[in-house]
């Protein structure tokens, strides 16, 4: 094996892979260091799995709302060991096409950790290599938070792991790996808590989204505990118990699950040997051409805390090797307006400036466009859903700037809608477009009576 490379990728996930896969294409000599399965956290215990898991809670709804509609099912449960080693081995047939794909281009696959000795060196297991650009791709890791009996919990990684059905779940954290797994969980059949610090599920969204989930949370039997502090996880004699910093008590959980954020793995790199700047928080910060404090160390992907999703790091990856390598000595990454979906039950997609953030950003001037309905999916379902879905315009010609859907369908809808708003659309531009009914994405081109924005405080002071 070659020592002496154009590029080393530390750490083999969707970043990594697209940085090294455009270098390879552009006749580079491209090795990638990865201790685990190729594809990283989204193929092995992210994204892949997650959807896997997310079509199953889909297909349980589905059995359940059959009735209503004159079909003769029954939801016996899931066979969660099928359920399980079907997803698994779906999940090893793409770390197969990764190894398969990384030896055809030629890119070298250094099995280990790897850490910095300088900006240009980087050992693993014994090994020095060197490298004339050197990318930090090593992604992020489930936080567990330093509380009494925090190991009595359980990550998202070990959720992927699990051979048997949990019964009673406590899902601690309502940011979106927590409202996925909760989602998931419930479909099937456990009975299933939602405790999150915050007074709202998924905060970082507009508050019409988590307010949304709230309900068909409640509809779906999630007990939501909001906001509740965790202070100390306790063993009970064939149990688990989950106690709060204000004393109150939650009983009888088999299975506790932290979903309390993630992690920089940046830790062990040997970071400070290659004069790169990182945060106490371990995050690595790169600019939008994915370069770090140090000439040729960059950083890209969940590493940088920015839009930790998977097509964030790949686009940033392959910006980096055209810029780098090819011949687009612009490009860079646009990390305005990154679509964002999250599976949950309901699916949740948005795109764009919150109604306070458009406030905080635009000040005067913008206008607002909601509704609410059931879809006619539920027509003839006792226990539907909610939708919900929220324009935010801005200025005279009410560009949009901001778009949240929470509903059926949501996930799907967002993409081309998110083109629009790149483009620069207008409310006019949503307005002449002829409506698809029965639909429910007919409703964000039929919306009327626009209002001005809410102005909180804060965005009051800061407009
Ligand atoms: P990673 O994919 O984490 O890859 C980093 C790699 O570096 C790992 O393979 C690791 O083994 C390796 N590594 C670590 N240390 C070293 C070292 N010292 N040397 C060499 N290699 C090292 N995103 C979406 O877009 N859509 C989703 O639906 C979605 N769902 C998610 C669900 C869950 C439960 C989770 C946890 C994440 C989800 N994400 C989703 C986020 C997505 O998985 C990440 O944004 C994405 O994987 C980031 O890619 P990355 O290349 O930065 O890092």
């Amino acid at each position: 094996m070659n020592t002496h490379y154009d590029l080393i990728a530390l750490g083999g996930g969707g970043g990594g892979l697209a940085v090294a896969e455009r270098a390879a294409q552009l006749g580079r000599r491209v090795a990638i260091v990865e201790p685990n399965k190729l594809g990283g956290t989204c193929v092995n215990r992210g994204c892949v799995p997650k959807k896997i898991m997310w079509y199953a809670a889909n297909i349980a709804h589905a059995v359940h709302d059959a009735t209503g509609y004159g079909v003769r099912a029954e939801f016996g449960g899931v066979d969660w060991v099928q359920l399980a080693e079907s997803r698994d081995r779906f999940v090893a047939d793409i770390n197969d096409y990764w190894t398969d794909y990384a030896r055809e281009l030629g890119i070298d696959v250094i099995r280990g950790y790897g850490r910095f000795e300088d900006p240009h060196r980087i050992e693993v297991d014994g090994q020095t290599y060197t490298a004339l650009h050197t990318v930090i791709s090593t992604g992020g890791q489930p936080l567990v938070p330093r509380v009494p009996g925090a190991e009595l919990g359980i990550t998202s990684d070990d959720f992927f792991a699990l051979r048997e059905q949990p019964h009673r779940v406590a899902v601690i954290g309502g940011g979106h790996i927590g409202v996925e797994l909760a989602g998931v969980l419930r479909a099937l059949g456990s009975e299933v808590a939602v405790i999150g610090m915050e007074s709202r599920l998924l905060e970082a969204f507009d508050p019409l989204i988590g307010d949304t989930l709230v309900a068909a949370m409640r509809t779906q039997s999630v007990s939501l505990h909001l906001p509740f502090q965790v202070a100390a996880l306790e063993r009970d004699t064939d149990s688990i118990r989950v106690r709060s910093a204000q004393g109150e008590t939650l009983v009888g959980f088999d299975t506790v699950i932290w979903a309390v954020g993630r992690a920089a793995n940046t830790r062990e790199l040997g970071l400070e040997a290659a004069g790169v700047a990182v945060q106490p928080n371990g995050i690595v910060p790169a600019d939008a051409q994915q370069r770090t404090n140090v000439p040729g160390v960059y950083a890209i992907g969940d590493v940088t805390g920015r839009s930790p999703l998977t097509p964030v790091a790949v686009a940033a990856g392959r910006r980096l090797a055209e810029r780098t390598f090819g011949e687009q000595p612009d490009a860079a990454m646009d990390y305005d307006d990154i679509p964002t979906v999250v599976f949950a039950h309901p699916p949740i997609g948005s795109v764009g400036l919150s109604e306070a953030r458009a406030v905080e950003v635009h000040g005067n001037g913008v206008t607002v466009y909601e509704t609410a309905f059931t879809p006619m999916r539920y027509a003839l379902v006792e226990h539907g859903l909610p939708s919900a879905m929220k324009l935010v315009c801005v200025g005279p010609e009410q560009r949009v700037v901001g778009i949240h859907i929470i509903g059926e369908g949501a996930d799907e809808m967002l993409q081309g809608f998110a083109v629009a708003l790149k483009m620069g659309a207008t409310k006019a531009d949503f307005d002449r477009t002829v409506a698809i009914h029965p639909s429910s994405a007919e409703e964000l081109v039929t919306l009327k009576h626009g209002r001005p924005a809410a102005r909180t405080e804060r965005c009051a002071e800061a407009a």
